[in-house]
């Protein structure tokens, strides 16, 4: 199938509530010829309706977020977690901290708000920010955590600062959450420098609100502005101390740092000015939405209701500014249901002038968050849809090879093959290449260049010169070019670590992304790293989990959760030269690189080429988390069928071999993990030096024996 590159692109910087309606429709219907891009700060994002019940422990964390990795690969969009430092609006660009600008054509800014600080430093250990609120809860959890060894033995004194819905949905949900982290005695307060709580709401509200509170003994501090923080007091502006071992801040909207960055114009507060269509009111091709935007005419709270809204009029007016056709004006509510969960079972809400407080509103509650977020639940890939893999799970398997190769001629292959000497040092070369895994290409990049060095890397040689082969899918030339140079920027950042130079390349038009690299690198003296040294009493170490086949297969089908697929990425983006130096200087008597045929079919080639045999340790073989559970719900790589013919040569029990773990042993990884032979105490050795250089420590799996005659080499309990 070919894939033609789009002409048009669209980038939603930041997946709130306004853009991730604009991705789930591009999930459910595209948008024709345009590319969509998705920038956040965190691969998930989260609905703020539910963090007060996932608070009260109502319902679990996961159901507070939207799982962005698996919703951008169902939708076919590109997610970046790259922080963006600024904008180029005249020339359309986005500016990255790391990666090349990134050109679009319309460009969606929602990247919320965070909790105004009042220039009151908010850095101290026991103050808990609301926003990020990916991380909130993790951070409240581990600050709890340290202030129990302070304040074990008495009451600890909370206050949470704000009194709009969220500071009291928080005061109310805490209770319960601190009955499960903290299991000690505890006084809450809410301080506000609003005259009543829930300043916004009818005073029917602010009453049920102030009961709420009561009955919980929470006290109230209303016209009270803070000063400063110190540890275990809140000092106001007036000079009293308010006793606070743990702050939680909570106070209203005030403007992300980065919208001053973006060269756009601003309110006096700093949010993004726009016009009725929602687009900045001096660059129309930009869009500001959601707490991120303020209306020129008509300002509206900066409340997630009003973000939700905007959403069906982004997605038309994104579209009609593509096509050059006449914008639509978003048309704010002039009122809105508001409900504050209490959690205890009820919710107060109000509606124009009603208020209420009751069990009935928190089930509508419930029902209402619910649908909202059912709806950005990601669409899965049939499973019986054919799927070729790509990264290492589109090579051919061994067996084409082995068939193929003893009549192609008197033809030498290695994997990195010594092509030269000179007095110094050996010269070896290598090459891979492979169809893109990701959908984005700076990723794509920094994968093929760590993937293609690494066979040089195993050799115990330090790459020098790569030579890149790309083909770029057809289309525009534009989109041709910001491709090729992502690609090749993120390339280029992986070699600059590793000492290499890109050198020269040869790049065709095809049917879709593939991109790989010829290697050069030099080996001092006799040092190169074998496949065939090993000996009998060896311990066969690893240096990365296994897993990336399977993870790469379930990203590709939409079902690698956010949280594994950062395993992933974390996991391939190990560089792994400097684990090849230590290894050559430490007495290492044989290594390889575990890529294409899985770490099965990597050792038995040592095996085969020391002629001795090695007893592996299922469960001391490291996973990746996810892989195993994306095997046992029948997801592989398309490779692994073949690589799984290698289990002739492999003597398990049945038990062994019906363990998913079993299946990760012929999982093709793409920048994989070395695979060292070396003597317990030379493992002993390196490990310090490890630790110092940062990378993962060696694992170790199994140990080499001598083979008997007609015995399998590999051995797995
Ligand atoms: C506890 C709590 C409860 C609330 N309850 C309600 C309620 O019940 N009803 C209501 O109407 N409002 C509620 N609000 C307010 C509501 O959360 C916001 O008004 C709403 O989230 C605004 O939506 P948004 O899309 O503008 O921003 P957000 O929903 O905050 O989304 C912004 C996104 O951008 C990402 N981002 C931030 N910075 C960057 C960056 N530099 N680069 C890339 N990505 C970035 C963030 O991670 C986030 O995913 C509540 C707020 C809180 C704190």
């Amino acid at each position: 199938m070919n894939e033609r590159l789009p002409s048009r692109h669209v980038v939603l910087l930041g997946i709130g509530h306004t853009n991730a309606h604009i991705l789930r429709r591009y999930a459910m219907q595209g948008i024709e010829d345009t590319a969509l891009t998705c920038i956040s700060n965190f691969n998930v994002a989260t609905y703020s309706g539910m963090m007060p019940a996932v608070l009260a422990g109502q319902v679990p964390q996961a159901k507070m977020n939207i799982d962005l990795v698996r919703l951008c690969a169902s939708a076919g969009a590109r997610l970046i977690t790259e922080a963006v430092t600024g904008l180029d609006p005249s020339a359309r660009k986005i500016i990255f901290q790391h990666r090349p600008p990134m050109p679009y054509d319309v460009l969606s800014i929602g990247i919320g708000s965070t909790a105004a600080s009042d220039h009151i430093d908010l850095t101290s250990e026991h103050v808990v920010q609301i926003k990020p609120m990916q991380t909130f809860l993790h951070r409240l959890q581990q600050t709890l955590q340290n202030l129990r060894q302070r304040f074990a033995d008495r009451t600890l004194k909370i206050a949470v600062v704000g009194s709009g819905a969220a500071g009291v949905e928080i005061a109310c949900c805490l209770p319960a959450f601190l009955e499960q982290n903290w299991k000690g005695n505890f006084d809450l307060s809410v301080v506000t420098r609003s005259k009543q709580i829930l300043a916004n709401s009818n005073p029917a509200t602010q009453r049920l609100a102030l009961n709420e509170l009561r009955r919980r003994s929470i006290s109230t501090f209303t016209s009270t502005s803070i000063k400063s923080i110190q540890p275990e007091t809140l000092t106001t502006e007036d000079g009293t101390e308010i006793p606070a071992d743990l702050v939680i801040w909570s106070t209203g909207a005030a403007a992300p740092q980065l919208l001053s960055q973006l060269d756009l114009e601003t309110d006096d507060r700093g949010f993004l000015l726009t016009l009725p269509t929602l687009q900045s009111t001096t660059h129309p091709h930009v869009f500001a939405v959601g707490d991120s935007g303020t209306m020129q005419k008509s300002p509206t709270p900066k409340a997630g209701v009003y973000a939700v809204r905007q959403g069906p009029v982004l997605w038309e007016n994104l579209q009609r500014a593509l096509d050059g056709t006449p914008l639509v004006k978003y048309r704010p509510q002039r009122s809105f249901l508001q409900l504050l969960n209490t959690g205890d079972g009820s919710a107060i809400g109000q509606w124009r002038g009603m208020s209420k407080s009751s069990r009935w509103l928190m089930r509508l509650k419930t029902l209402i968050d619910s649908k909202f977020m059912k709806m950005y639940e990601p669409i899965q890939m049939a499973d019986d849809e054919p799927m070729q893999c790509r990264g290492c799970g589109c090579k051919v398997g061994a067996g084409l090879l082995n068939s193929a190769l003893p009549s192609a001629g008197d033809i030498q292959f290695d994997d990195a093959a010594e092509v030269g000497k000179t007095l110094d040092y050996k010269i070896v070369a290598s090459t891979d290449f492979f169809t893109s895994p990701f959908m984005d290409p700076y990723l794509t990049g920094r994968v093929a260049a760590l993937h293609a060095a690494s066979d040089i890397v195993a050799s115990g040689a330090t790459p020098k010169h790569a030579l890149s082969n790309v083909v770029v899918p057809e289309g525009p030339a534009g989109p041709q070019q910001s491709t090729l140079c992502e690609l090749l920027a993120g390339a280029k950042r992986e070699f600059d670590a590793m000492g290499a130079a890109i050198v020269g390349g040869h790049t065709i038009e095809g049917p879709r992304l593939e991109i790989g690299f010829t290697v050069i690198g030099n080996a001092l003296g006799d040092s190169l790293l074998e496949k065939q040294n090993l000996k009998a009493g060896d311990g066969l170490y690893i240096t990365k989990p296994l897993g990336i086949g399977v993870l790469l297969a379930a990203h590709m089908r939409g079902r690698c959760s956010a949280d594994h697929y950062s395993l992933l990425v974390a996991a391939m983006l190990e560089r792994q030269h400097k684990y090849a130096e230590l290894a050559v200087n430490s007495g290492v008597t044989a290594g390889t690189d575990i890529t294409g045929f899985g770490l099965a079919g990597h050792l038995l080639e040592m095996l085969d080429a020391s002629h001795v045999g090695a007893t592996l340790q299922l469960n001391h073989v490291p996973r990746l988390g996810g892989a195993t559970d994306a095997i046992a719900a029948g997801i592989q790589s398309s490779l692994a069928p073949s690589n799984r013919l290698a289990v002739a040569q492999v003597e398990a029990s049945k038990t062994i071999r019906q363990d998913t773990c079993f299946d990760l042993l012929f999982d093709p990884q793409t920048c994989g993990g070395l695979l060292l032979g070396m003597s317990d105490e030379n493992a002993d050795k390196i490990q310090p030096s490890v630790r110092g250089i940062q990378l993962r420590p060696l694992v170790k799996i199994g140990t080499v024996d001598s083979i008997a005659a007609g015995s399998r080499p590999l051995k797995i309990v």
